[in-house]
């Protein structure tokens, strides 16, 4: 019936009855009796009685069409409402583990203070402190049991703390990142349950038969109510969180001022580096790199070096690590490579370039393409550049690693392992993958004289190197002592301050006229 009159023919038939309910109405506002019956009288006269019956039953009809459409609406308005409730819903929570998202803590869809422990002291009952939970070593599980594995795993992470008695509330932040609310707790308390999330969540998991482990950072901070939004005590448990992962994995740290200040002098840093970079003002220097038979410059390394504005020289790994992070390296690297091959022209031909690729650079599959740029766009040879990489870079997405390495390698661009000995499975990526040159690690040369088993390591590496038909390079050579021990142990170049500091560009070159003019001395 309802279909009937929602169509054409029914809403002409609607009109109708309208008219008839009208007039109905209106009869029924009037003196109806003695209206009603002179107008029956007069309709008889015309024979219209008939016409009446019609508007009485079109009247009739209107009042079941207006019921059949209150219910109609009333259906309309309680599936619209069903409706609202999933939008709401599925904005304020997580899909993945049905917590409620950021979205919902900003909205601040607050618990209830559910409990309020009677043995809690009078002065913690209506404390809100904010912990802040960040999975240690998410991604590597991610990559080892894939993506359907890490969201298991994220669930049953959820549920082990949503089950713990004192997280009153539960937020998922994105990511591996949680936040739980706790009511009432005094400091001892706190920490005590900074510990029990750590705990809980570092419980083996057992996915698809296999038992995995995951680490946790917590950071936390007591919420000043009434004087602050609750977003900010989050921020403080937050960055809370980042220190203590900063100090390794399982960690738990109550928020201090400082750690407020060290992100805002990072900040600053950055903001300058942004700039700094913008403007060019991050230039190359160059460290000899000496052959070891011969005693003759081979090659200078590139090395980064920036003064500030206000003068003061901020460390490279400093820099370099911030530019990594915030992904500024990209545009910092083809800077400078395009600084030092131009520089690296006015060098001799047997003069190489060496120059440090960072290890998230290794992660991108242009990284080729951008350095056959900058070589063509300088003129330099490819066969004068060699790229230093860490062995730390090659674990992150071996296949692009390995990718990358082929291409530079066709292309005749030399490739140094950086810092041997001190990242990851040093034999592994030697086996793996092709090197022109190992470079022993200065931590190495620094004590293989006064530590017997540094020694026999030092030994070691030459010997590998040579066998594998390797050069190898002895960085951080400070003294005679040093050299004097390295040149019998067949070690083919030698770099260090015994040889010359990083250098610019205009010094590299008289370092380059003094060579040649003791070469010529000594002939
Ligand atoms: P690295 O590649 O191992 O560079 C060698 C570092 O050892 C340089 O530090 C150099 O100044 C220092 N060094 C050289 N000889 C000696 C010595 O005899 N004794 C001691 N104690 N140190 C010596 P620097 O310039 O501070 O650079 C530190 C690190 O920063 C570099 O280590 C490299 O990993 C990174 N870096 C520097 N410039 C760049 C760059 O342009 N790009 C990238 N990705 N990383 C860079
Ligand atoms: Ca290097
Ligand atoms: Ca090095």
């Amino acid at each position: 019936m309802a279909e009937f009159f929602r169509s054409r023919a029914g809403k002409q038939c609607l009109s109708v009855m309208a008219l008839g309910a009208t007039l109905w109405i209106s009869g029924a506002l009037l003196d109806v009796d003695s209206w009603l019956v002179s107008f029956m009288s007069g309709l008889e006269n015309y024979g219209a009685d008939e016409f009446v019956l019609a508007l009485g039953i079109a009247g009739g009809m209107s009042f079941i069409y207006s019921a059949l459409r209150i219910g109609d609406l009333r259906k309309e308005t309680q599936l619209r409402g069903a409706a609202q409730a999933r939008a709401d819903w599925t904005a304020t929570h997580d899909h993945l583990t049905k917590l409620p998202n950021r979205y919902a803590f900003e909205r601040k869809i607050l618990p209830k203070p559910a409990r309020q422990d009677g043995d809690v002291p009078e002065g913690a009952k209506s404390n809100v402190t904010i912990f802040s939970v960040d999975l240690d070593g998410f991604k590597k599980v991610n990559d080892l049991i894939g993506h359907k594995g890490g969201d298991v795993l994220l669930v049953e992470v959820a549920k082990r703390i949503c089950a713990l008695g004192n997280a009153d509330c539960v937020y998922r932040f994105g990511g591996d990142e949680f936040i739980v609310i706790a009511l009432g707790m005094t400091e001892a308390r706190e920490e005590w349950f900074a510990k029990v999330l750590i705990q809980a969540v570092t419980r083996p998991i057992l996915i698809d038969g296999f038992a995995v482990e995951v680490g946790a950072s917590v950071g936390y901070d007591r919420w000043n109510e009434g004087a602050e939004p609750l977003e900010d005590a989050a921020h403080r448990a937050d960055l809370a969180m980042y220190e203590a992962k900063s100090r390794g994995p399982n960690h738990h740290l109550i928020f201090q001022p400082s750690m407020q200040d060290k992100v805002t002098e990072r900040a600053s840093l950055e903001s300058k580096l942004r700039g700094a970079i913008q403007n060019k003002a991050i230039k190359t220097y160059y460290q000899p790199l000496i052959d070891l038979r011969s005693g003759r410059l081979c090659g200078f390394e590139a090395l980064a070096r920036w003064t500030d504005e206000d003068g003061i020289r901020i460390p490279p790994p400093v820099f370099i690590g911030i530019a990594e992070e915030t992904g500024m390296i990209t545009e910092l690297f083809e800077n400078l490579l395009t600084q030092a091959c131009s520089d690296a022209l006015a060098w001799p031909d047997d003069v190489r370039l060496s120059f440090n690729v960072s290890p998230v650079q290794m992660e991108d599959k242009l990284l080729p393409s951008r350095i056959f740029k900058v070589l063509a766009a300088s003129g330099l040879p490819a066969g004068r550049l060699e790229v230093e990489i860490t062995e730390n870079a090659l674990i992150q997405d071996p296949a692009i690693a390995a990718y990358i390495l082929d291409e530079l390698h066709k292309a005749g661009v030399q490739i140094a392992l950086d810092d041997f000995g001190t990242g990851y499975s040093s034999l592994a990526q030697l086996a793996r993958y092709r090197f022109d040159k190992i470079k022993i690690d200065k931590s190495f040369i620094a004590t293989c004289r006064e530590d017997e088993k540094q020694e026999k390591i030092v030994r070691a590496m030459l010997a590998l190197g040579r066998s594998l038909n390797i050069k190898t390079t002895a960085e951080g050579v400070e003294e005679h002592a040093q050299l004097a021990y390295l040149l019998p142990l067949g070690c083919d170049i030698g770099q260090g301050y015994l040889f010359g500091k990083a250098m610019p560009a205009a010094e590299a070159g008289i370092f380059i006229e003094n060579q040649i003019s003791s070469l010529a001395f000594t002939a």
